[in-house]
């Protein structure tokens, strides 16, 4: 099993996954990319996932479902280019001989789900749409602070060595704020340099991998004490234990960041 980040647009990856003769893709914005990656590879497209509606996720759906004729399956409380088979959390199916499940993510937007392979090719894989980014994650366009924080416990509950394939390349502005937020983590400015390091060379920097993410991603550190000390200052919050207000706090911080 081969996995790749399409880039498409200014920074958004479309994922492909083919063993060689047979391929899905997930979120596919744009068809062009991937049309050139199937016919360069040689490979059929078998199924296209789907993980919210925006159109940078949606745009080039349509069209491969007709040059493919590839099964689309896409979030069931969400509105995407019919016809798909719905799908929500817990949902299990097969694509390209893997079992994949479902996951209810809502924040983002309210229906978005993310799509987990527990062993594609040795570790765990994460296709999580716009829900988490490395260093970051997702803004509310539709849920709450609490629905967000639920999906991403519920995202980094899982195994260490998950593979996370995000849908767009925010790493270094993402980790540009981390650092302001947790200054003294020391694993985070090594990722970041490394980060910095595959830029410069043309290089995606995804995908992460969920156990890294969890030391230093701010958005899955918010109950720890480095960082609701670093966003009750800056908020000037009282010292409370009210992991959303923290969060939500977080959240707002980055979207007024510069
Ligand atoms: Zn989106
Ligand atoms: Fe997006």
């Amino acid at each position: 099993m081969k996995l790749i980040a399409l880039p498409a647009f200014e920074d958004n990856y479309v994922w492909l996954l083919h063993n060689g003769q047979q391929a899905l893709v997930v979120d596919p914005g744009d068809a062009a990319p991937v049309e050139q990656a199937l016919s360069g590879l040689g490979l059929k497209l078998l199924s296209i996932l789907v993980t919210h509606h925006h159109a940078d996720h949606t745009g080039g759906v349509a069209a491969l479902r007709q040059s493919t004729g590839a099964q689309v399956l896409g979030p069931a409380r969400e509105r995407i280019p019919a016809p798909y088979q719905p799908l929500q959390g817990g949902d299990q199916f097969q694509a390209l001989g893997i079992g994949f499940r479902a996951i209810d993510v809502p924040g983002h937007t309210a229906g978005h789900v993310a799509y987990l392979a527990d062993n594609a090719a040795g570790a765990p894989l994460l296709f999580c749409g716009d829900t988490l980014f490395s260093g970051g994650c997702g803004r509310l366009f539709e849920g709450t602070p609490a629905q967000m924080l639920v999906s991403l416990d519920t995202l980094a509950a899982l195994p260490d060595d998950t593979r996370v394939c995000c849908a767009h390349e925010y790493t270094l502005s993402n980790l540009r704020f981390a650092r302001t937020v947790e200054p003294d983590n020391t694993a985070l400015a090594a990722y970041e340099q490394h980060c910095q390091l595959l830029r410069r060379q043309g290089q995606p920097t995804l995908p992460s991998r969920m156990g890294l993410e969890r030391t230093i991603n701010p958005f899955l550190r918010s109950r720890t004490p480095e960082v609701m000390r670093s966003v009750q200052t800056h908020a000037a919050l009282p010292s409370t234990n009210d992991d959303v207000a923290v969060f939500a706090a977080l959240r707002q911080w980055k979207n007024e960041f510069k």
